[in-house]
């Protein structure tokens, strides 16, 4: 499958909105890539993870990382594609940790799986927790990858890989235009 099947699918759940979106890492955007409506088909969800599993396979991981919620289904996914275990980080007091019972092994191979990267900056947060006990971050992956500019991950040293790429531009508050124009912002993340 190449990249444009993968936006496709987000096309075809209309899980690619237009307007004027906070999105959480703070910054205003014109579009949102709403994936939980491509991830609601199990089938659909299993070929992303089985196409993200395919790119990271010869990392040799052995388990997969990914902030929750929006990163758990494909992480579940990718994790089962490579025939190893998914763990997740979840926001404790503004803080990703692992929580419920996880442990990671000082030396564990670990790749990190996010639906879609923006900023990256939870990514850099899931690889922080990773590391912070030991673990080696080979690599991290998602399905689209929608930063700009184009956020890969060579400042902490991790290779990224993502099934499709869509230049959707991120405003500061203070510098977007859409403020500017009074259009109404709306919240998409989990509404
Ligand atoms: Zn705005």
């Amino acid at each position: 499958m190449n990249a444009d099947v993968f936006l496709d699918l987000f096309r075809g759940q209309e899980a690619l909105l237009e307007g004027h979106f906070l999105l959480s890492s703070g910054l205003h955007s014109r579009g949102y890539l709403q994936s939980a409506l491509v991830l609601q088909d199990p089938c659909q969800s299993e070929r992303l993870g089985q196409a993200i599993a395919d790119k990271l396979r010869h990392f040799e991981a052995t388990s997969v990382l990914t902030p929750a919620l929006g990163g758990v289904i494909i992480g579940h996914e990718t994790a089962r594609a490579l025939g190893i275990r998914c763990l997740f980080v979840e926001r404790k007091e503004g803080e990703f940790k692992l929580c419920r019972g996880f442990a990671i092994e000082p030396g564990e191979r670990i790749v990190i799986v996010e639906d879609v990267l923006t900023t990256g900056g939870s990514t850099r947060e899931t690889i922080k927790v990773a590391r912070a006990v030991g673990a080696h971050v080979v690599a991290a992956a998602s399905i689209i990858d929608r930063s700009v500019p184009k956020a890969d991950l060579k400042d902490v040293d991790v290779p990224f890989f993502s099934l499709a790429r869509i230049s959707l531009h991120t405003y500061t508050p203070e510098s977007c235009p859409l403020c500017d124009e009074g259009v109404p912002l709306t919240k998409p993340g989990s509404r």
